[in-house]
């Protein structure tokens, strides 16, 4: 029972703020991965985000402090989180949102694009995931996110290797929960549906795809990169202290709809 709006407002900064956080997204050049650092540094985490662009684009916050790293290079990342380690303090949030998609010809994918897309997406993530909960565990714990797809329960046609790297990542989640719990590491997956990106922007601009992906979803809209931010804040935050493992779908009904 609080007596006061002060004490009110102390309990849900102590739930949801992030005020002594240190936060590291990968794929925070742009689109998700940059919506998510703008929303981790608007909640009061000192906020890095890493890509292979020179620099972050115009939509990073100026709060978020931007870095470039290729994920698959481990060295370079490993000099990435020592340098902000140096800087601020070893982060104790990471979001992978780092991602590529290679979509298949006529038929099915090039076995070459098809490793491509699991060196990123699964391969360096599992880097990323190792790097940081190393550190992570010799300051007590941390919040380990990593941004799947509905895709990774969901079959979809033309693309193998990104189904396939967006399953296993849901189940590297499940198996980092497993091994990281007794070190105060949590690890979630947050799965979106069709957000409008880059990534997207040729069946965003189809209006043939772009009605097709409408009718899967109970919220009639595209989603938007901020969409994915309350469900990250929740997943850093105290809010979510009893919550490991998971997967958490942010795709307006999507993978709900039956007819
Ligand atoms: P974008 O293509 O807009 O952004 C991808 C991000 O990943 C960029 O910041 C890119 O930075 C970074 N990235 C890719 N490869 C590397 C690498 N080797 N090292 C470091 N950074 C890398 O995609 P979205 O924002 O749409 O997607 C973000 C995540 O969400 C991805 O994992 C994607 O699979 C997932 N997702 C997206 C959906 C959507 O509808 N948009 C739906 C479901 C999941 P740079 O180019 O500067 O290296």
């Amino acid at each position: 029972m609080f007596h006061s709006k002060p004490m009110a407002e102390k309990y849900l900064n102590d739930l949801f703020g992030l005020r002594d956080r240190v936060a590291l997204v990968t794929g925070g050049s742009r689109g998700i991965g940059a919506a998510i650092a703008n929303g981790l540094a608007m909640a009061g985490a000192t906020t890095y985000a890493i890509g292979r662009s020179e620099q972050g684009g115009c939509e990073l916050s100026p709060l978020v402090h931007y870095l470039t790293c290729d994920i698959t290079e481990k060295a370079a990342f490993l000099e990435t989180i020592e340098q902000i380690s140096y800087s601020s303090a070893i982060p104790n949030i990471l979001v992978n949102a780092a991602g590529i998609t290679v979509p298949s010809g006529d038929f099915l994918q090039d076995a070459d694009d098809f490793r491509k897309i699991l060196d990123i997406n699964l391969m360096a993530i599992y880097n990323c995931c190792e790097s940081v909960a190393t550190r992570m565990k010799s300051i007590g714990g941390g919040s380990i996110i990593n941004i799947t797809s509905i895709g990774s329960s969901l079959g979809f046609p033309g693309n193998p290797g990104y189904i396939a790297s967006k399953g296993g990542l849901k189940m590297l989640t499940k198996a980092l929960a497993v091994d990281l719990a007794s070190h105060g590491i949590r690890v979630n997956n947050v799965a979106p549906g069709y957000i409008h990106t880059e990534m997207t922007t040729s069946s965003y601009n189809n209006s043939e795809k772009h009605n097709d992906r409408l009718e899967h979803m109970l919220i009639k809209r595209w989603g938007q990169p901020e969409d994915l931010v309350g469900a990250v804040l929740f997943l850093a935050s105290s809010a979510s202290s009893y919550v490991t493992g998971i997967d958490l779908f942010v795709d307006g009904g999507w993978t709900t709809k039956g007819l």
